[in-house]
């Protein structure tokens, strides 16, 4: 993790707890944390997105919370700074949970969502070319994520992506699903990854995750639980952050390093990139 990034995590955090601390919701501190990671470039989101094959930049991303089970999605929109305000806003505008792709996108335009447009012109590879290119998804990673519990006792859990390296343009991976990159629910707990999706979406991780959660397992041992099985089961690297409707929570992970922070108000937030 650069310094920049640490400073990027430490005011993120910051930007989500005072907002939980003058009694918003964990929802919205949820959405602002992300927004400002969206907005800082630094990690693989937002304006700091990667580049598909094509060298376009497609962003995912999802919201829920744990009270009504409320929950939405976006997934392939291009040129906007926000992809985690459109999740909301399709949560709250509209009947669905997910929305792909240029539709996608042109929502977010209806909503007048801050544009980003990328100078970089497109690829113009053949498909056979984009195809022979393309990897397995195994390069950094980046996604940015939090969970967050709020004074009425409600917990929330959003994610935001720009996929992985050399992807295929049309990939989507597991931060847009619901209960693979993100679960929420107050009766069990809220769920955050990041890691290659094509191993998170095979086990649905995050609902894993709270469904461990639910049967009295603490964050740690459901998180570390779930990550074993995704290791043994489908070769899966990934990590995680996990909150329980309690406050307990644990950032997990199998990967060698997950740049990850978490803060109570009192002192300087926490900040690192190895955790448990
Ligand atoms: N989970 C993301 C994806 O597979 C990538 C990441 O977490 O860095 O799209």
């Amino acid at each position: 993790m650069t310094a920049a990034q640490a400073a990027g995590l430490c005011a993120a955090l910051r930007v989500g707890y005072h907002l939980l601390d003058r009694g918003g919701s964990a929802l919205t501190a949820v959405e602002h944390t992300i927004r400002v990671l969206e907005q800082s470039g630094l990690f693989n989101a937002g304006t700091g997105s990667r580049l598909q094959l094509d060298s376009v930049r497609r962003m995912d991303a999802s919201i829920m919370e744990g009270d009504g089970l409320r929950a939405g999605a976006v997934a392939s929109v291009e040129d906007i700074v926000h992809p985690i305000t459109a999740a909301r806003l399709v949560m709250e505008e509209t009947d669905h949970v997910l929305l792909v792709g240029p539709l996608a996108t042109k929502f977010a335009e209806y909503f007048q969502l801050e544009r980003h447009k990328i100078r970089t012109l497109p690829r113009r590879l053949s498909y056979a070319a984009m195809f022979k290119r393309k990897r397995p998804g195994r390069d950094r990673h980046g996604t940015v994520g939090a969970v967050a519990l709020d004074r009425f006792g409600t917990i929330a859990a959003g994610a935001s992506t720009g996929g992985i390296d050399l992807m295929l343009p049309g990939r989507v991976g597991d931060t847009p699903m619901i209960g693979c990159g993100v679960y929420a629910d107050n009766e069990s707990g809220a769920v955050s990854m990041t890691g290659l999706g094509e191993g998170i979406i095979r086990i649905a991780v995050a609902k894993e995750i709270c469904d461990r959660l639910a049967q009295e397992a603490s964050p740690a041992a459901a998180a570390r639980q779930v990550l074993r099985k995704l290791v043994t089961r489908v070769q899966g690297a990934a990590g995680t952050l996990a909150l329980a409707p309690d406050g307990r929570f644990a950032i997990t992970h199998v990967t060698p390093r997950m740049a990850a922070g978490w803060w109570n108000g009192k002192g300087e937030p926490t900040v690192g990139d190895r955790f448990q």
